[in-house]
């Protein structure tokens, strides 16, 4: 069995849901299960409604109103073969309309932002399932969140993969022998049927977690660039593909924040050997980057840079050294706050970390740094430059300009946080 996942730049319009379509049709007689991620930028809005409706800032109703359009303008675009969407699309609108037409009494940010942010996934499955329904393909719309089994941490949740692979192995499997599989990813639900997210861009990783459960022979993330490149080729003139490339080499580029492929997807694929293709859904005859564990070493360096970025720095407000029990402290108060270092740097009386700017964990840990004595020292608006397999190369020319605030070096990988000057 084959697993395919096509993004939200996949499906961003009616073009696209025809192209998908295409794509299937190429694979008629082989079995296929398909998951696909919220069309276009959907979650962003989303996000944006779950923002408003938690907040109360009365911005609700219209965020609603684009949603609805966006979609709209698909079915509408799509013209008769949508016509069994519009009752779906209707129906998952009205759902989630009811839902953030109700006051918001719940306290947890991250529960009330997964019970929203999957309507998008459940929309986008549904048109296209319809889509090829009406073009005769024959295949069977299933609900991701009876399968993927997970804990209740919000936004980030866990796997319970015991559980998750039982269900996919004994009741999605004949199903999936028999017909195609549309299927959302990113969502799954915890113990008490509530609905629980993967992380942002998760979909990669719903997509090995069924490949890893179904024992799938590949699995192909359909995407809008050629394949893995070694850089950013919209931030970096020189980016070109590479053709093969390791697990684990992937699994540190993903790490460092390459955003071709979700971090957690390689893990279940590599366990059990499934080959991951990544290619592009606009040039579907080309080969792309295949990730297996037969990959010639990587003969290039690769570039990652992500921003805005920010580095805190923390000391003790009575002096005393950052030791083990004091970092034992910052890592259960940044791992419970879910924010990711992307590097790290001690000293014995500072402990400095990067990770990405996001505002709504801060207000938060400010306080719980103050209540540990710890004094905090931020610096937003930064930029961090991975180089992974090629220390030595063309850092000169990327850091021209800028201030080098923090350096890394190991034998594989150097890091860079710069600031502008
Ligand atoms: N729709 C979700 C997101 O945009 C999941 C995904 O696309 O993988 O983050
Ligand atoms: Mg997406």
């Amino acid at each position: 069995m084959k697993i395919f996942k096509f993004g939200g730049a996949s499906v961003k319009d009616a073009e696209g849901v025809r192209n998908v379509a295409g794509i299937l049709s190429r694979y008629s007689g082989e079995q296929v299960l398909v998951v696909i991620s919220a069309m276009g930028k959907m979650t962003n809005m989303l996000e944006d409604l779950v923002h408003a409706y938690f907040h109360h800032t009365g911005s609700a109703i219209a965020i609603m109103k684009q949603i609805r359009e966006f979609h709209y303008q698909i079915l509408s675009d799509l013209g008769e073969d949508s016509i069994q969407s519009i009752n779906d699309v209707d129906n998952l609108l009205l759902e989630l309309e009811c839902l953030v037409e109700n006051p918001n009494n719940l306290e947890d940010f991250d529960f009330v932002y997964d019970q929203i942010v999957c309507f998008g996934e459940l929309i986008s499955t549904r048109i296209v399932s319809n889509y090829l329904l009406a073009k005769q393909t024959r295949n069977q719309w299933i609900d991701a969140r009876n399968f993927i089994l997970t804990d209740n941490r919000y936004r980030d949740s866990k796997i319970d993969w015991a559980k998750t692979e039982h269900l996919i192995s004994s009741r999605l499997k004949p199903l999936a022998e028999k017909n195609l599989v549309i299927t959302q990813g990113f969502i799954g639900r915890d113990s008490v049927n509530a609905t629980t997210t993967l992380g942002r861009e998760g979909s990669d990783y719903s997509a090995a977690i069924f490949a890893y459960c179904l024992h799938a022979e590949s699995v192909t993330i359909w995407k809008d660039v050629s394949g893995v490149m070694n850089a950013d080729p919209r931030k970096f003139a020189f980016a070109q593909l590479i053709p093969e490339l390791s697990y684990n080499d992937c699994i540190e580029l993903a790490y460092y924040g390459a955003s071709v492929i979700h971090p957690k997807t390689i893990q279940p694929l590599k366990a059990r050997n499934i080959p991951l293709y990544v290619r592009s859904f606009i040039h579907p005859d080309e080969m792309g980057t295949t990730v297996s564990n037969q990959a010639k070493p990587l003969n290039m360096p690769c570039y990652i840079h992500k921003s805005p970025q920010m580095m805190v720095e923390l000391s003790t407000r009575d002096f005393t050294f950052i030791v083990e029990d004091t970092l034992r402290e910052i890592f259960a108060m940044l791992a419970e706050n879910k924010v990711r270092c992307g590097i790290m740097q001690n000293s014995a009386i500072s402990f400095k970390f990067v990770s990405d700017q996001n505002e709504s964990r801060w207000s938060k840990l400010k306080v719980l740094f103050d209540n540990a004595g710890l004094v905090y020292e931020i610096k937003e608006h930064l930029e961090l430059l991975t180089v992974y397999n090629g220390v030595q190369t063309k850092t000169d020319e990327l850091t021209a300009g800028k201030k080098i605030l923090m350096q890394q070096n190991s034998a594989t990988t150097l890091h860079l946080v710069l600031s502008h000057q």
